[in-house]
């Protein structure tokens, strides 16, 4: 069965789906998104999405031609009608088609689009052995200019992060913020340890609030740990016992390595294995 993409009420073959090319999505990255996982059939904290989806809506004056409780259940059918059951899911919005300027005031009908696939997870050794990762020279875009926590289409900045790494050998890059302070990686927020103690970047150090982040600070707290969400710096991820990344579709993996330098013993710590083991326990209760 070919897959069906779903547009703005309707469902189209993979090879028929498409919107216009004056659309202000494409032309000039106007419009949010989500990327959403199922497990079992069930999608993971789907309305933590979907209010997300809508507040980074919200936050650029697009106005999202549907009721939340809708979007939700066209999530879960386009998941149903293409069978999937562990799946990634990718919701987009655009503004919708417009002139050649940038005046979203002449865009009509945004559209809703919602994707479904099979998830491509990391390969297993990676989750074994840990991922190494680098600094990019790209910082990641200053809240002022486009705040991190809009997940907008455009993706840019991270993207430009993501090609340093991927040219230094590495599948992920760390990004700073504007002052010089720890942001996020390119799809992935970050976490370290240090002393048993759990620290990640708070939340305006410039960064997406991830809900698998917040999935993780939740188990974590809950097992008894420590979590502090805090200003980081480099020198607090290179003196690191353990080191891990979050996000929907990585789940939780370690770091093992960073701008050359090994991070605690090298291979995925203690607690970082604790808490992968528990996010996959609150996966299957969950879904
Ligand atoms: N930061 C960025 C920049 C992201 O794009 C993502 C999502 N891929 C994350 C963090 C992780 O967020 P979540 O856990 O909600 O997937």
């Amino acid at each position: 069965m070919s897959p069906k993409v779903y547009i703005s009420g309707k469902l189209y073959g993979k090879n028929d789906a498409s919107i216009s090319v004056f659309d202000h999505g494409l032309l000039y990255g106007d419009g949010v998104f989500e990327g959403i996982r199922s497990y079992s059939g069930k999608v993971f904290r789907l309305q933590q999405h979907v209010d997300r989806l809508y507040d980074s809506a919200s936050a650029i004056f697009l106005q999202i031609p549907m009721a939340r409780e809708e979007m939700a259940r066209a999530i879960v059918d386009t998941l149903a009608v293409n069978k999937l059951v562990d799946a990634y899911i990718r919701v987009v919005v655009t503004r919708g088609a417009g002139g050649l300027g940038l005046d979203p005031r002449k865009t009509t009908d945004p559209q809703v689009i919602i994707i479904t696939d099979q998830i491509s997870l990391y390969p297993e050794e990676l989750y074994e052995h840990g991922l190494k990762i680098i600094t990019a020279g790209t910082t990641r875009n200053h809240p002022n200019a486009l705040n991190p926590r809009i997940k907008s289409l455009n993706y840019l900045n991270n993207i430009l992060a993501k090609i340093e790494g991927t040219n230094s050998g590495c599948l992920e890059a760390l990004m700073l913020n504007h002052k010089g302070e720890i942001a996020e990686c390119t799809g992935d927020n970050v976490f370290i340890v240090t002393r048993g103690i759990l620290h990640t970047p708070s939340i305006d150090s410039g960064i997406l609030k991830g809900i698998t982040r917040d999935a993780v600070i939740e188990l974590a707290r809950s097992a008894g740990l420590t979590v502090v969400e805090r200003t980081m710096d480099r020198y607090d991820v290179y003196t690191a016992d353990e080191c891990f990344l979050t996000g929907t579709a990585a789940e939780l993996i370690a770091v093992v390595e960073c701008d050359g330098r090994m991070l605690g013993s090298g291979r995925p710590g203690p607690i970082t294995r604790d808490l992968r083991q528990r996010f996959g326990s609150l996966v299957r209760e969950e879904c």
